[in-house]
């Protein structure tokens, strides 16, 4: 799988005017090497392919890189290219998202007459689109959390505190096979809820709370991503029933907007508007959704910033939110998969208002 991978990056190094290119971002040697260590980079050239390491990951990068020349050298970029100049390669690109302007300096003194063209993002835009042994991982990730999320919901109760619910629902997922959490969990209780990256305090639950639950397992390096809302020992009032019902219908046109070829800011728009015509625009503060994968933030950004268009087997968040500060806040998040014919949706818990 990451031989096909380096074969299709190494096929469009001539649409990006580049003999070679220098791989520093580790995530993006991972997806092409299925390496896993702390310190990597990787050459790809027409002619092959190298990853430089250093000597605490000689076994493992043989283990897992077979396939591929390996190069024990701690200055990983540095010796790349060195590598590259001595093959007389003419243009080598490299990640310049990436690279530091001090480490771009070292590479300029060591390039010598070879010329370093800077790359965007090439290997992150081939990411965005899965293969299915992704999207099984993915499936697998979302289904580890929803198992999690279904055996904590009753437990949950007014005196818990933020910070155990997160604790227990993060233990469950690792119990269900979780390698880790996808990113730290957010618990957010009553006015807390209405930050929208809120971080778990001791605060306890009490009755007629929002308690919102932004929570994910982690899987061979693939990430999960789920929220829900639901409200704590007693009947919703009005405005929680009021902000709910915008969110749920916002969540509801942006993953009924999923499609190939859409535009990412059609997608963004068809769940905003839905808020703004409710009156509550200025309380949906972020974007509706990003692509997941080995990054629980990765291409392609839906928001009203966003560029691009959809594709086949493009794994997707959507998660619009309403943020009433001092009061509370709802936001409902799905992952699921672009796919020709409707989205596969990953992330299976219901929607309806909860009332625990
Ligand atoms: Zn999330
Ligand atoms: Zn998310």
């Amino acid at each position: 799988v990451t031989e096909l991978r380096r074969q299709r990056l190494a096929a469009t190094l001539i649409d990006h005017g580049v003999d070679a290119i220098l791989v520093t971002r580790l995530v993006n040697v991972r997806y092409l090497t299925g390496f896993t260590g702390s310190n990597a980079a990787l050459l790809v050239t027409p002619a092959g392919v190298v990853l430089a390491t250093d000597g605490r990951y000689t076994t493992q990068a043989a283990e897992q890189a077979a396939d591929v020349e390996r190069l024990i050298n701690r200055e990983c970029a540095a010796a790349l290219v060195a590598k590259a100049v001595e093959q007389a390669v003419g243009r080598l690109g490299f990640e310049a998202h990436d690279v530091s302007v001090e480490q771009h300096g070292q590479l300029v003194e060591l390039a010598g007459g070879m010329a370093l063209r800077p790359l965007t993002r090439v290997v992150e835009t081939m990411r965005a689109v899965k293969d299915e042994a992704e999207i099984e991982l993915l499936r697998t990730a979302c289904t580890i959390g929803d198992t999690a999320l279904r055996e904590l919901l009753p437990t949950i109760a007014v005196g818990r505190s933020e910070r155990e619910i997160a604790r227990e629902l993060e233990a469950r997922m690792l119990d269900h096979g979780a390698d880790a959490a996808a990113f730290e969990t957010i618990v957010a209780t009553g006015p807390n809820s209405a930050v929208p990256h809120h971080r778990p305090t001791d605060r306890r639950v009490a009755a007629g709370d929002f308690l919102k639950i932004d929570f994910g397992a982690r899987l061979r390096g693939y990430h999960a991503d789920c929220t829900r809302t639901v409200v704590v020992g007693a009947n919703p009032t009005d405005w929680q029933r009021e902000i709910y019902g915008v969110v749920r219908e916002a969540q509801r046109a942006g993953r009924h907007a999923l499609a190939p070829a859409v535009d990412v800011r059609a997608v963004d728009a068809a769940a905003r508007d839905v808020v703004i015509g409710a009156g509550y625009g200025e309380q949906f503060s972020h974007g509706l959704g990003h692509g997941v994968g080995l990054e629980i933030h990765e291409a392609p950004l839906l928001a009203t910033e966003g560029t691009g268009r959809l594709a086949d087997r493009t794994p997707v968040t959507i998660e619009p939110g309403i943020y009433l500060p001092g009061r509370g806040g709802v936001r409902i998040e799905d992952t699921l998969v672009v796919r020709h014919g409707g989205p596969e949706l990953l992330t299976t818990i219901p929607k309806d208002l909860l009332v625990l």
